[in-house]
Order: structure tokens, then C-alpha cells, then sequence
């Protein structure tokens, strides 16, 4: 099959698309350490977990054995509106970097919400239907985990109330504006709809909230209102599952090809994109089938694989989540202002950071204004606008590509790019107009932070 001839995009035929999700965990020797209850710091059972996420996934989060997930039709149609993605040989950006390397790209960016967040968003929608539930409820921080819900949503009938960072509400009304051309109900956060809103609002008036805020008035609602549960957009074992779509379309496309690639590369925020694009890859490598480098990239304003530690800790801020085993920077890490909305999480997913913890992957952080040196010299070249969060893994891609370029090697490096940057223009200006700046926490701040992980 090698010696067929490449097109510049590989799409899948509709035969060729994958039929199931590939579980990851299966196939690791050192399972993802299971959530703790906050209370008892006890494993978390079905029945707690029951009370907050749907049932079907709450069986999937803890599920370490079954390897392959049959995707149901219902979600195999939704899937037919924008998938499969193409996987893009990026020969424009090669010519340009004047590099002996081959550079492909997996673009996730090709549906309304503009990222790979619907992957998973369509799945959970549906198992919240399928439970005969009326609604569920998020947060959203940047707003495109909020996006893809509200289209998930939208498309099973299901009421979707979106806890959205007051700051971003204001400052990014165009996605708000999506979410409800799509139904969704959007409530800036915190507010004073929750208990624990009021409560923010009379300790701190004036805040423009947080992510953690933003999840703990979404949980209040979910588990005090019949019918409705709460949903993630990350981090989660069952988000990685789902996404690990990418990855077996991905792999399908390249192997159809003979195309095997040395360096797999990702930005990592909670890890679900990157975790659902090495799936089938990793799986390869644990099964002592193949090798791959595989790299992590982070904000070097929020480096939680390369500069945190492995612990147990809050999923937010807010501490009414269950305790996950990640790499962290705290809790109560507040990144600074980064235009990689996406990226500003102050833990990881549980099972990539097992993996890197076992010397399975690598991470690397870069600064922000190299991020987006990197995403123009990518929109110039290869013609898609990329959102911040994926130009981190552009910026990785290119540094490999150069190194090829001094030694002279054909690597084959294959990236994840996750999203487009429409919504993304402010930061794009500022970029433009000298205004970004580079901020890297000190080890003394980040110690503030580590000395108060929860004591397990
Ligand atoms: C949310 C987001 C990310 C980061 O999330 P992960 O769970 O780490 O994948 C990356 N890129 C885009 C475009 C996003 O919207």
C-alpha cells in the first residue's frame, strides 16, 4: 500500500470510518488512579458519581477493561455532519520551514464550534437523552466547550444551561451569541441564580469569576434540579474515550498509506485532545507493537505536566468536585492572563498523567508570544487561522521541523490541530500591537500553591 500515491488531504470513506472508541486504559499495565470522594477519600463509587454525571458515563469513567466502545448510530449520524476530518500534509509550511521533514495535521477545526470539543459533547447529550433526562449543565470558561454542547444539545432536544466566566461573557459576547442561536440558556458567572454565587458575590463583589466558580454553580444546579446532570468537557476518562476518534480515524488514514509517524504532537489543557489523538498509537506502544514520540505542549504560563507534581487534588477551585490523581499546579492556581483560554487548567487527565508519569510521553511549555509566531507563519502558509490553544502544538512542530532541518532527518511528525481562531481576534490584536507579554510563574509562586494540595 505504500507506494500508493498521497493526496494532500486524506479523508475517510464511509466504510473506512471507525465504528468504535478505542479505551485507552485497557491497555495500560498502570491504571489511571480512581477519583476520590472529598469526603471520605474513599475511590468514588458508581451510585456518588450517579448523582451528578449520567449513568452510562459514569459506567464508562470507570471502566479499565473493555477495550473497544461501539459508537451508537445516533451518535455515528451526528458524527456524518462534519466527520471525518482531514488529515493534512502540510506541504506549504514545509517548503516554507525549508525542511527535509513531513509534516501532517489532523484539523479538527471544521464544525460550527470550531474545535474537537463536539466530539465529545454530541456523546454525552446523547447518553443524557438516552437516560430520558430533561437537561444538563456545564461551565465554560473561553466558551467553546459551551458551543459544542449547546450544538449537541440542540440536536437531541435537551435543555442546556451554561455557566459562562463572566469575564469571557462580556469580553467574548460572539460565542455566547452561538451558544444561544442554539438554545442554550448562558448565565454569567458567578451569579446570583446559586447558593454558591450569592456566596462569591458577598465575599468578592466585583469579581469576573473564574473556572472553578463557573463549575461549582453548574454542579449546585445539576444535582439540585430533577432531571438535569452536570457535564465535562475534559479531563475525564470518559472525554478521552470519546475523543480517541481522532486518533483511530487518524491512524486508519495513515496506515491506508504506509505513512508512519515518528513524532505525534499535542496541546494539552485537560488532555483530551491529545489523549484521543495517541489513543491508538499509545495503544501500540504499551502493547509493545511499535514506538512513537509522543509531546505534550503547555502554556509556560500554566505548566502543569512540567513543572507540577503528581497529586491528588481538586478538580476546581471551588473543591465540590472529586479529588483526581493528575499532575497540578493547585487548585487555586490562577494562570495568569493567557490567550489560550483552552489551556488555563491547573491539572491534567488522570490517565496521561499516568502515562507520563511511567516515561511514556514527554512535555514541553513554550511562551506566548512564540505560540503566535507560530500560528501566523501557519495561517500564511497552510491558509487555516488556528486557534491559540492549537498553535502551541504549531509552535512544537515547527521546532521539530527545524531540528530535522540542522540533522538533516525525514522525520514524519504528526499534530493535532484542534481548532480555528475566530473568536480568538483579541488576542490576535494584542499580539499584533506589542501588548502580549510572556509571563512565566516563579518557583516560589508555584510552591504558594503546591503547599496547599489537599493532604491524601
Ligand atoms: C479546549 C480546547 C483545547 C484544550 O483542551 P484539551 O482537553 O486539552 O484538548 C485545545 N484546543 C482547542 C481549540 C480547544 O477548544
Amino acid at each position: 500500500m505504500a507506494n500508493k500515491e498521497i493526496p494532500y488531504k486524506i479523508y475517510l470513506n464511509e466504510s473506512e470510518m471507525p465504528k468504535y472508541w478505542y479505551n485507552l486504559r485497557a491497555d495500560m499495565k498502570n491504571k489511571p488512579a480512581p477519583l476520590l470522594n472529598p469526603g471520605t477519600a474513599k475511590p468514588m463509587t458508581a451510585e456518588e458519581l450517579g448523582g451528578v454525571f449520567c449513568e452510562e458515563l459514569v459506567q464508562q469513567e470507570l471502566d479499565n477493561d473493555t477495550r473497544e466502545y461501539p459508537v451508537p448510530q445516533e451518535i455515528l449520524d451526528f458524527y456524518k455532519m462534519y466527520r471525518p476530518s482531514p488529515l493534512v500534509r502540510a506541504y506549504c509550511l514545509e517548503k516554507k520551514l525549508n525542511t527535509p521533514a513531513k509534516i501532517y495535521y489532523k484539523f479538527e477545526g471544521n464544525n460550527t464550534s470550531g474545535s474537537h470539543k463536539l466530539n465529545s459533547a454530541i456523546a454525552q447529550a446523547y447518553y443524557a437523552k438516552k437516560q430520558g433526562l430533561k437537561g444538563v449543565t456545564t461551565e465554560t470558561g473561553a466558551g467553546q466547550w459551551g458551543t459544542a454542547l449547546s450544538m449537541a444539545c440542540a440536536y437531541f432536544e435537551l435543555d442546556c444551561k451554561v455557566f459562562m466566566v463572566k469575564v469571557s461573557y462580556e469580553q467574548k459576547p460572539f460565542r455566547r451569541e452561538v451558544m444561544r442561536v442554539y438554545g442554550a440558556d448562558v448565565t454569567p458567572s458567578p451569579s446570583m441564580t446559586t447558593r454558591i454565587g450569592q456566596k462569591i458575590l458577598s465575599e468578592h463583589p466585583g469579581t469576573t469569576g473564574s473556572l472553578g466558580c463557573a463549575i461549582s454553580e453548574a454542579v449546585e444546579v445539576a444535582v439540585g434540579t430533577p432531571g438535569y446532570r452536570y457535564v465535562l468537557g475534559s479531563v475525564l476518562n470518559q472525554v478521552l474515550l470519546h475523543q480517541s476518534v481522532i486518533g483511530m480515524e487518524t491512524k486508519i488514514a495513515m496506515d491506508k498509506y504506509g505513512i508512519r509517524p515518528d513524532v505525534i504532537i499535542g496541546c494539552a489543557g485537560g488532555g483530551s485532545n491529545l489523549g484521543g489523538l495517541i489513543a491508538p498509537f499509545m495503544g501500540e506502544k504499551l502493547r509493545g507493537e511499535a514506538d512513537y514520540r509522543i509531546v505534550a505542549v503547555e502554556p509556560a504560563s500554566c505548566p502543569s505536566f512540567t513543572r507540577g507534581v503528581y497529586a491528588y487534588d481538586f478538580a476546581d477551585t471551588g473543591m465540590v468536585c472529586p479529588l483526581a490523581k493528575m499532575y497540578t499546579l493547585g487548585s487555586d492556581f490562577i494562570p495568569a492572563p493567557n490567550h489560550a483560554g483552552g489551556l488555563r487548567y491547573h491539572g491534567m487527565s488522570p490517565i496521561l498523567s499516568q502515562l507520563y508519569n511511567d516515561g511514556l510521553m514527554e512535555a514541553v511549555s513554550v511562551p506566548q508570544t512564540r505560540v503566535f509566531d507560530a500560528a501566523e507563519t501557519f495561517a500564511r502558509t497552510e491558509g487555516i487561522l488556528p486557534a491559540p490553544e492549537s498553535s502551541h502544538a504549531i509552535c512544537a512542530a515547527i521546532d521539530e521541523a527545524m531540528k530535522c532541518r540542522e540533522t538533516g532527518e525525514e522525520k514524519t511528525i504528526l499534530f493535532g490541530l484542534t481548532g480555528t481562531g475566530y473568536f480568538d481576534l483579541v488576542a490576535y490584536q494584542k499580539y499584533h500591537d506589542g501588548l502580549m507579554d510572556d509571563y512565566v510563574p516563579t518557583d516560589e509562586e508555584l510552591a504558594k500553591f503546591r503547599a496547599r494540595l489537599p493532604k491524601v
